[in-house]
């Protein structure tokens, strides 16, 4: 048994619009995405994040290529696929006329999911919609459809939870308890692939994450590997007194003047040591009174990979 989640081999898009050029949007993707982890999918708007998305779900046709999900073909084992994964799509999609327990009974249904085994008012609780159970979809306000949405993806009890921008343009207490409940589910052993354009939100949730520019993946390790990739740093120096006017440094570092006397310090950690640039500031003659470092950020490194490669 594999022990990835999801294989992709090959994908590839290409949406024909009539009366439009075609659209190339997934040009080969090979992925695969490890069971267990939280796996983020980046990328900037327009680069086939929710393409690839709605193929996993079923959604949208791929034009060619493979893809497994919990090691069933897609194209062979339809069923067992899908069943295996559940989607909260980007766009608000729910109907109108039912209530949130209709619309989770509904999507049980579909799933044929027997009625002993259907857990509705578990994920009613779980998504905070339990005092909403009875209002109809169209009365709620937009947070809360989106919690229904997730709620709706949750119902056959997949092993595999994708979240598609789950937190554009949601208010700080919605975004709180998505994570919450990702975090939550991720521990019980639930495989989370998620895509955002916020990049601090991936750093703090994703323990991998491929980067996506142009239908293309441009990148794909750990979290931490990439951040570390960056090898900028930066020495953030605020001197007892004057700042010298002139400070002897090696090329590989680079000074500059911030303002209230702050020497920023940056070089590359493989050419010299942290310990060595404070050594020359000391040997400068310069009393610290604060000394910072900054590391790189994965923004950082998102600007850095798409601007190289597009
Ligand atoms: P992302 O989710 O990363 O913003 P999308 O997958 O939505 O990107 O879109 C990728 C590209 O495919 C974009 O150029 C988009 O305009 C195009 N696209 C997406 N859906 C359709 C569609 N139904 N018909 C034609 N083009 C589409
Ligand atoms: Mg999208």
């Amino acid at each position: 048994m594999t022990q990835n989640a999801i294989e992709i081999e090959a994908l590839r898009k290409t949406y024909n619009s009539p009366g439009q050029p075609p659209k190339e949007a997934l040009k080969g993707i090979d992925l695969n995405i490890p069971k267990g982890s939280v796996f983020g999918l980046l990328g900037p708007n327009g680069a086939g994040k929710s393409t690839l998305i709605n193929i996993l779900a079923g959604l949208v046709v791929k034009t060619s290529g493979r893809v497994k999900i919990w090691g069933f073909d897609q194209d062979v084992n339809p069923r067992q696929s899908r069943a295996a994964i559940g989607v909260m799509p980007q766009e608000l999609n729910l109907d109108a006329f039912f209530t949130p327990r209709g619309t989770l009974e509904v999507q049980a249904g579909l799933y044929g999911v027997p009625k002993a085994q259907r857990r509705t008012q578990e994920i009613l609780h779980t998504i905070g919609l339990e005092d909403k159970a009875e209002a109809y979809a169209r009365t709620l306000s937009g947070g809360m459809q989106r919690r229904l949405l997730l709620g709706k993806a949750l119902v056959h009890s997949p092993q595999i939870l994708v979240l598609d921008e789950p937190t554009a343009g949601v208010d700080v207490g919605l975004r709180q308890m998505l994570w919450t409940n990702v975090r939550k589910l991720n521990e019980q052993g639930m495989t989370i692939i998620l895509t955002t354009h916020y990049l601090e939100e991936a750093e703090a949730m994703c323990d991998e994450i491929a980067i996506i520019n142009h239908g293309e993946v441009i990148v794909r390790d750990t979290t931490e590997s990439l951040l570390a990739q960056m090898d900028a740093k930066t020495l953030v120096v605020t001197p007892e007194g004057d700042t010298p006017a002139t400070l002897e440094l090696p090329p590989e570092v680079q000074l500059e003047r911030a303002p209230g006397g702050v020497l920023r310090l940056t070089y590359q950690r493989g050419e010299i040591a942290t310990g060595a640039v404070l050594d020359l500031v000391r040997n400068a003659g310069i009393t610290l009174r604060d000394v910072a470092t900054e590391e790189a950020r994965l923004e950082d490194v998102f600007v850095e990979l798409t601007k190289s490669r597009s």
